[in-house]
């Protein structure tokens, strides 16, 4: 996926990339807040799980519903794109790992996730919209982010709320899973997270990034 690398005031960093990752690594209920409202208690160490990268569209491409699902939710996040490969790195060098961040959309299946395996609740075509663009000189640590569906807003909290934070989390997955250079790692989304219907426009907006918005559309 062809996707623009820049710094946060618009300056051009690597230019547009074509952005292949080996895997999107997710962290899931890393605010409390969330884990409440799914009836959760908060993790005691970092939950994760994959997207297959098929999943992964572009701002402004179709998430595409499937029919027959009651709730087909939004999970608005910030994304990290990493920069080379890590393997059991130190929490205290994260950053020298990262290439940047975006906004991501980890559309979930509600009722699929709660029966089963997540794959195919979160793991089917369109449901990784990531974009508008890779932001390479940010400080992700107390950032604004909010959704909103139709111009209304959903969710909205800030990064400094994250039960684990970015450094936690890349130390964790690379502990014993390697990250390869562009690989995804999703933080975890805020409260909020709700149904998308066929015809909604779906927005994620973190600041300093900007906005990710893709349409909905019912799947055929
Ligand atoms: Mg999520």
């Amino acid at each position: 996926m062809k996707i623009v690398c820049e710094t946060r005031d618009g300056h051009e960093t690597l230019g547009e990339i074509d952005l292949r990752p080996s895997k999107a690594i997710c962290v899931g209920r890393n605010y409390r807040a969330h884990a409440a409202e799914l009836g959760h208690d908060v993790p005691a160490e970092p939950l994760i799980f994959m997207k297959p990268v098929s999943a992964m569209c572009a701002a402004g491409a179709p998430i595409y519903r499937p029919e027959g699902y009651e709730r087909v939710d939004h999970e608005g996040e910030l994304a990290i794109i990493m920069g080379k490969r890590a393997s059991n790195i130190d929490a205290k060098d994260a950053a020298d790992y990262i290439l940047g961040y975006t906004c991501a959309n980890d559309i979930t299946v509600r009722g699929l996730q709660k029966k089963g395996p997540w794959l195919r609740a979160k793991g089917m075509d369109s449901f990784m919209p990531i974009g508008p663009r890779i932001v390479t000189n940010l400080d992700p640590r107390d950032l604004e982010l909010s959704v909103r569906v139709n111009g209304e807003v959903r969710q909205s909290g800030r990064t400094s709320q994250f039960l684990f934070s970015i450094p936690e989390v890349l130390a964790y997955i690379s502990k014993d899973i390697t990250l390869e250079e562009h690989d995804l790692v999703l933080t975890g989304t805020p409260a909020g997270v709700g149904n998308l219907q066929a015809g909604d426009v779906v927005e994620v907006e973190i600041a300093g990034i900007g906005i990710l918005k893709n349409p909905v559309m019912a799947r055929s």
